[in-house]
C-alpha cells in the first residue's frame, strides 16, 4: 500500500521497523540524499523553521513520508505476520519539530483500510501531544477518496515540538516506570517471569492483601499488551491496578478476598519498536500459545501452568483493543453460557459478547483463551477489546472503565458458592 513517494525534501529518514516491515521496502531511505538542496523554499525564509520528523524512540513508528513547505505527506506501513499471514497496519507515532505557531497539515495517504484512519468511521481521530504525556484529540480532520483514502488535518498546535500518534500512546518507559511505582504499595509484590526476545523484562505484579491466607481467596490472572499497539487496554488495566492499591473502601474487599496477578505488558520489544501487533520476530504472539516459538509467550504460558498447578487459577483476562474497522464498539470474547459477562456490561461500557469456542486460531488451542480454556480453566475466560477508535474516550475514562473492571470481577465473586 505504498502511495506516498518519499521525495527528495528534508527527509530524515524513517524508524527502522518501517523500513524492515515487509511491504514497507526502503523507499525513504533510499530517497533520502542528505546534499540535495530540496528545501530551499523553507530555507529562503530565515524566519520559518522547517519541519522535520523523528519516530526513532520508544514506541515510535511512522512509513514513508515527505515534508513539503507545512505540509506532512506519510502514508501507514503494514506488515505481514510471518506465523499467521495476517496483514496489518503499522501504528503511527512521531515528533515533528519546526511547527512554530504556523498551520500545519498532515496527511495520511492509502488508508483505505486502515482502522485508525479509514472513511468506514469518519470520526476516527488522531492525537496530539506537547510534552508526550498528556493527549488532545485533532478534531477537525478531513477524508477524500483519492490516493486509496486520504486522512488530512491542518493544526495550529501551539508548542514545538510537537507528538503525534493514531491513538494516545502507552510506550514501554511508561508501563515500566507505572510498574515500579505499584511495586513501593504496601499492596503490591513485584516479580520478573524472564525477558523477552531482545533482553527486555517480562515483569509480573501480585496484588492482595497478605495479611489475609491465600487459601481463603479466589485468584485471578490478567495479561495485557500481546498486541504491541493496544494502548487502550493498557490504560483499563493500570486503571484497574491503580484502583486496588488507592487505599479506597471499595478496594479493601478486593484485596482481602482475591489475589490479582497481573503481566501488563507481554510483548516489550513489539511495543519498543513501535509494532502494530507484533514482536520483535513478526510474530503475533496471540497465536503462539501452543507452539513455543514466543519467548514471552512461553513465560506467560509456564507461570499459568504454574499457578493452575499450585495455588489455583479462578479468572483469565487478557486486555486487548481491537485493530479492526468494522467493529466500532466495545466488546469481549467470552465462553458460552457464562454468567460473567451480565455483571461485567452492567458495571461497564462492554456490552456486546462473541462466544470464544476453543480458540479463534486454526490449531486448537494457538491463542491465550484457546490454551486457557483448554488447559487452565474454561470459563471465566475473557479477552476484553475496547474499541480505541472511539473519540469518545479519553485517558481518564478508559482508566475508569478499569476500574469498573475490577469492581465488577469483585461483585461476579462475591456471588460464587
Ligand atoms: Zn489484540
Amino acid at each position: 500500500m505504498r502511495l506516498v513517494r518519499c521525495v527528495p525534501v528534508l527527509l530524515t529518514g524513517c524508524h527502522p521497523t518501517a523500513v524492515v516491515s515487509p511491504d514497507s521496502g526502503s523507499d525513504a531511505d533510499s530517497d533520502v540524499d542528505a546534499d540535495t538542496d530540496g528545501d530551499t523554499d523553507a530555507d529562503s525564509d530565515a524566519d520559518v523553521d522547517t519541519l522535520s520528523l523523528d519516530a526513532d524512540f520508544d514506541s515510535g513508528s511512522i512509513g514513508a513520508y515527505s515534508i513539503n513547505g507545512d505540509t506532512l505527506r506519510m502514508a501507514v506501513d503494514q506488515v505481514t505476520m510471518v506465523n499467521t499471514g495476517a496483514v496489518y497496519a503499522y501504528w503511527t507515532h512521531f515528533e515533528l519539530s519546526g511547527v512554530g505557531d504556523r498551520e500545519i497539515t498532515v496527511e495520511v495517504h492509502g488508508v483505505h483500510d486502515n482502522p485508525f484512519f479509514g472513511e468506514l468511521h469518519q470520526d476516527v481521530q488522531m492525537v496530539y501531544s506537547c510534552d508526550g504525556e498528556t493527549w488532545e484529540r485533532l478534531t477537525d480532520h478531513v477524508y477524500g477518496p483519492e490516493d486509496g483514502g486520504l486522512y488530512s488535518v491542518t493544526q495550529t498546535f501551539g508548542c514545538d515540538p510537537v507528538y503525534v500518534a493514531s491513538f494516545f500512546p502507552f510506550s514501554y518507559g511508561s508501563m515500566q516506570a507505572w510498574i515500579d511505582g505499584v511495586g513501593e504499595s504496601e499492596w503490591a509484590e513485584l516479580s520478573m517471569l524472564g525477558s523477552s526476545e531482545q533482553g527486555r523484562d517480562v515483569p509480573m505484579l501480585t496484588i492482595t492483601n497478605t495479611a489475609v491466607p491465600e487459601e481463603a481467596k479466589r485468584s485471578v490472572f490478567i495479561l495485557g499488551r500481546q498486541h504491541a499497539a493496544e494502548t487502550a487496554g493498557s490504560y483499563q488495566l493500570t486503571g484497574l491496578v491503580d484502583f486496588l492499591i488507592s487505599g479506597q473502601v471499595d478496594a479493601q474487599p478486593l484485596l482481602d478476598d482475591l489475589v490479582w496477578r497481573i503481566v501488563p505488558m507481554v510483548n516489550p520489544d513489539g511495543v519498543f519498536l513501535g509494532h502494530s501487533r507484533s514482536t520483535s520476530l513478526y510474530r503475533d504472539p496471540n497465536a503462539d500459545w501452543a507452539n513455543g516459538e514466543s519467548v514471552e509467550v512461553t513465560l506467560v504460558r509456564s507461570t499459568l501452568e504454574s499457578l493452575a498447578a499450585g495455588p489455583g487459577v479462578d479468572m483469565v483476562l487478557d486486555w486487548h483493543n481491537q485493530m479492526n474497522q468494522v467493529r466500532w464498539y466495545d466488546f469481549v470474547y467470552s465462553p458460552s453460557g457464562n454468567s460473567f459477562f451480565p455483571v461485567l456490561s452492567s458495571w461497564t461500557d462492554f456490552d456486546e459478547e462473541t462466544a470464544s469456542g476453543a480458540s479463534s486460531c486454526t490449531s486448537a488451542d494457538c491463542s491465550s483463551r484457546g490454551w486457557t480454556m483448554t488447559h487452565v480453566l474454561f470459563d471465566p475466560v475473557f479477552v476484553l477489546e475496547p474499541c480505541p477508535h472511539s473519540n469518545h474516550w479519553t485517558v481518564d475514562g478508559l482508566r475508569e472503565q478499569g476500574e469498573l473492571t475490577a469492581q465488577a470481577i469483585g461483585a461476579w465473586f462475591t456471588d460464587q458458592p
